[in-house]
């Protein structure tokens, strides 16, 4: 069976620079917390929990030394009590995302009403929200925004959270631009490295007999990539490690390809090829 690995496979620029400084920060040796997971790959926390860094839920957890801001940024009013309590940030917030977090600002202060295309439940999103206090909408899909309740003569600003697909995002620009608010401005907020990502993986699994993606379930930037290739490629399957690997999967597989989330570190793309080895050892 023949292997082929998307061209963008691992972690992106800005996990890559969170681990980084987070390791950084964990070799000095001072009590170390970050507020939620860093980043969201289980095996890259748990190994970084190892090397000393506690991952809380609440500020209130958060009772000495400093605390790492996660690649997907944080609420100003959060980081504000974090100060406030005397406890130090690193602050690893992807340039990205920081991006999308001035331009959110900005546009809510010239009076305009924020939509972001986006999961609200995710941390990137919760504090995005936040940098737009006056009013502000998060929509999932084109559905949601068909619900919004906007006004004829709103000004409206359309920005996206940094792993959206840009077809999602154009088909809520769409729909919004459908019921004419009188003014309307968009930014394309979406990270070149996820867009590019996707781009590829949907590439690769028209090529394929089975895809293969391999990411955190809990990240926003994988679920997408899985998305985008289930809708080319049945076989295709969501893992966050070679132990999810099922057997029935490669029935009459020639080729698999393999996509991963900018969270997942090369290490466990190199186990998922590995197993895969053995299993077409076992099946052939
Ligand atoms: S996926 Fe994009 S926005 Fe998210 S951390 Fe990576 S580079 Fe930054």
């Amino acid at each position: 069976m023949k292997i082929v690995l998307a061209e963008k496979t691992g972690f992106c620029f800005g996990v890559k620079r969170a681990v980084a400084m987070a390791e950084e920060a964990l070799g000095k040796k001072e009590p170390i917390c970050s507020l939620g997971s860093i980043i969201h790959n289980k095996q890259v926390v748990r190994d970084l929990s190892r090397k000393g860094l506690k991952v809380v839920k609440n500020i209130d957890d958060i009772t000495e030394g400093t605390v790492v801001v996660s690649s997907h940024g944080i609420s100003p009013k959060v980081a504000k009590d974090i100060v406030k309590r005397g406890i130090k940030i690193i602050d690893t917030t992807c340039p990205f995302v920081l991006n999308a977090q001035k331009i959110a600002k900005r546009l809510s202060e010239k009076g305009y009403v924020v939509v972001i295309v986006g999961d609200s439940k995710h941390p990137e999103v919760k504090a995005l929200v936040d940098f737009a206090p006056k009013r502000v909408f998060v929509v999932k899909d084109k559905h949601q925004a068909v619900r919004l309740r906007l006004k004829k003569d709103d000004r409206v600003s359309i920005i996206s959270q940094t792993t959206q697909s840009m077809t999602n995002f154009l088909d809520v620009v769409k729909t919004i631009s459908g019921y004419a608010p009188k003014e309307m401005t968009i930014f394309n907020t979406i990270c070149h490295d996820a867009e590019n990502r996707q781009e590829r993986a949907r590439q690769l699994a028209g090529k394929v007999d089975l895809m293969l993606v391999v990411g955190g379930r809990d990240s926003a930037n994988t679920k997408r990539l899985f998305e985008v290739c289930k809708k080319v490629l049945d076989n295709s399957h969501l893992l966050e490690s070679e132990g999810e690997l099922k057997e029935k999967w490669f029935e009459s597989v020639k080729t698999a390809g393999i996509t991963s989330g900018a969270s997942t570190p090369e290490w466990v793309i190199k186990k998922v090829v590995k197993k895969i080895g053995s299993i077409s050892r076992k099946i052939s």
